[in-house]
């Protein structure tokens, strides 16, 4: 790792003059991807403004009928908050999913949105429920946010504040995990509103995106039956040593049907475990 200096800001607004000062300044979170990157030296920043203890951050509220998560709360405090599971369950469910005990008492929503690895969980998350991320100094629609591999609408001085998700229960994440990371091999989350449905994918290999044709499908009639099918195009995923593209979009229509299942039908088993097997 190369050398570099380590401050922790007072305040949201220090911690951006401190980015705006040192273009090779980054920020730090949990460090769960960051400090990664440093040792095998895909990063090496001057300066780690580290953003652990600043309360702006770290608030999780019902808020307009919503719920605010801050940028700075932990997997394992979304995972445990009673808030999260009355106002979006779907969210809970996620976070606890999310690799292990000691990487989800680190691990940051923040972080992880702003990385945008995509095997990550929280992206479909945020983008199924619509949910809108806001900065030191801008709202941004999850639509607008993602822009594919570890790619955000981020500035590069722009920090993560928190995002604002609306009150939803017909939502629900399921992956197919990766076993030795426990990322998403392939993971869907649907949510479904009063007049419409999203159905948001991870694990393709190229970002979070939508799959407008099975959205589509369930606006129309909202069951299994009605993705009938439906299939991506093995060209919208990537294949590596773990699966195939083929695989991949596979997974993708198995995990949509069965994320609808349970909205219409959560059984005792899906509604606490959110990753299956075929
Ligand atoms: C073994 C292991 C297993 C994992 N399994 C999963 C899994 O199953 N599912 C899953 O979704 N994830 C998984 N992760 C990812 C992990 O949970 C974290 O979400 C992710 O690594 C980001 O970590 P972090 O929050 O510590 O952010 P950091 O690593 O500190 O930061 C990540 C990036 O975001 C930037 N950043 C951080 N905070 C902000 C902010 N507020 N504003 C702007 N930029 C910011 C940093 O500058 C950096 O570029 C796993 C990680 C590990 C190590």
């Amino acid at each position: 790792m190369n050398p570099f200096e380590y401050r922790r800001p007072c305040s949201v607004a220090e911690a951006a003059q401190w980015l705006r000062d040192d273009p090779e300044a980054k920020l730090m979170a949990g460090g769960q991807s960051l400090l990664a990157a440093m040792k095998l030296r895909f990063a090496a920043p001057s300066l780690l403004i580290d953003l652990q203890g600043l309360p702006e951050l770290t608030a999780l509220r019902e808020e307009e009928g919503g719920l605010w998560i801050g940028a700075m709360c932990t997997h394992a405090s979304v995972a445990a908050s009673l808030l999260v599971r009355r106002i979006v369950p779907m969210l809970g469910q996620l976070a606890h999913g999310i690799g292990d005990q000691q990487v989800r008492n680190r691990g940051t929503l923040g972080g992880s949105i702003s990385n945008a690895d995509p095997a990550a969980c929280w992206p479909a998350g945020v983008m199924a429920l619509n949910g809108t991320v806001c900065t030191d100094r801008r709202e941004i629609p999850a639509d607008e946010f993602f822009g594919g591999l570890f790619t955000t609408a981020l500035e590069p001085d722009e920090i993560v504040c928190g995002v604002r998700f609306p009150r939803l229960q017909d939502a629900h994440y399921l992956k197919f995990e990766q076993p030795a990371s426990r990322f998403a091999l392939t993971g869907v989350a649907v949510a479904r509103r009063e007049k419409s449905v999203r159905v948001a994918i991870t694990g393709l290999g190229f970002g979070i995106c939508r799959w407008q044709a099975a959205e589509l499908a369930l606006s129309g009639s909202f069951a299994p039956e009605a993705l009938q099918g439906l299939r991506l195009d093995a060209d919208q995923a990537s294949g590596d040593i773990h699966a195939s593209a083929e695989y991949r979009v596979h997974l993708a229509a198995v995990l949509t049907r069965r994320a609808v299942q349970n909205i219409l039908k959560p059984t005792a088993a899906q509604a606490t475990n959110q990753t299956v097997t075929l």
